[in-house]
């Protein structure tokens, strides 16, 4: 379906981000990656799916780099058609011991990274009268959680953002959407595992039990392939007229 387009994931060498990667090029989409550690190894994966994989190492944080990778990719593949908004760190502290730097590296690269990217891959999706941007937000751009000030503040702002880009380009072929997963069982999250287990002195499986019984209602968490799918969803013909939504994976999270 996606063949002759090319996607750029920000944030793929690991968790959501490869898993979109994945599903983009099954679908026959040529990839951009970007992220930090090992590359090789998702590089790999993904050419395994038979397409052309390039990467850049652009810190989501610097707007610079960032106008370094768009050019990049553009050199690569002609443009980018379909732009995924995926890197993001977290940082859990209540407000008033929050780090002003986690704050400010947190907006930067779960926030401005994806005004940024969408604004340099615009002027090429309008002009071929076809894109994609896919922000992935979270449940946590629809609900709060506390000693998450940061994070919840940056993907309400996503949201809000995938609303006004959506809206300025609504009689185009280009779409803007939002993903807002639940729980899913990445380093990111297995961090927060580790923590709660170290906190109470649990194993690590009940930790993870007590993490999804807090806020989860199916007691599973998302993977990275189901989001794929969404994001191959938001790509198809059928969501042509997909157009500003926050749509949750969640398990029932922000039903409650
Ligand atoms: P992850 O830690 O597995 O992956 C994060 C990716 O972002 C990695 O590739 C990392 O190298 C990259 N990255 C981090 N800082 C970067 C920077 N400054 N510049 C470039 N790349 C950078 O985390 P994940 O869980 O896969 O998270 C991916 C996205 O999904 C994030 O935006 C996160 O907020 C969102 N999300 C995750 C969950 C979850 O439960 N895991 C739930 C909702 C939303």
């Amino acid at each position: 379906m996606l063949k002759g387009k090319t996607a750029l994931v920000t944030g793929s060498t690991s968790g959501i981000g490869l898993g979109m990667a994945e599903a983009l090029a099954r679908e026959g989409a040529n990839i951009v990656l970007n992220g930090f550690g090992d590359v090789e190894g998702p590089k790999a994966k993904v050419q395994a799916l038979g397409v052309k994989v390039a990467y850049h190492g652009a810190d989501m944080s610097k707007p610079g780099e960032i106008e370094d990778m768009m050019k990049y990719a553009a050199a690569q593949f002609g443009r980018v058609d379909i732009l995924v908004n995926n890197a993001g760190i977290q940082h859990v502290a209540p407000v008033e011991d929050f780090p002003p730097e986690k704050w400010d590296a947190i907006i930067a690269i779960n926030l401005s990274s994806a005004f940024h990217a969408s604004r340099l891959a615009l002027p090429a999706m309008k002009a071929a009268n076809w894109g994609r941007i896919i922000n992935i937000a979270s449940v946590h751009g629809l609900v709060a959680s506390a000693e998450k000030s940061a994070y919840v503040t940056a993907k309400h702002g996503l949201v809000g953002l995938t609303k006004v880009i959506a809206l300025e380009n609504a009689t185009t072929g280009v779409t803007c959407n939002a993903i807002c997963p639940g729980w899913v069982l990445t380093p990111l999250v297995q961090k927060q595992v580790d923590a709660r287990a170290a906190a109470n002195g649990t194993s690590n499986e009940e930790a993870k039990r007590q993490l999804l019984a807090e806020k989860e209602p199916s007691l599973q968490f998302t993977t990275p392939e189901e989001l794929g799918q969404l994001a191959v969803f938001f790509c198809s013909p059928a969501a042509n007229n997909v157009r500003g939504v926050a749509w949750n994976m969640d398990g029932g999270w922000a039903a409650q």
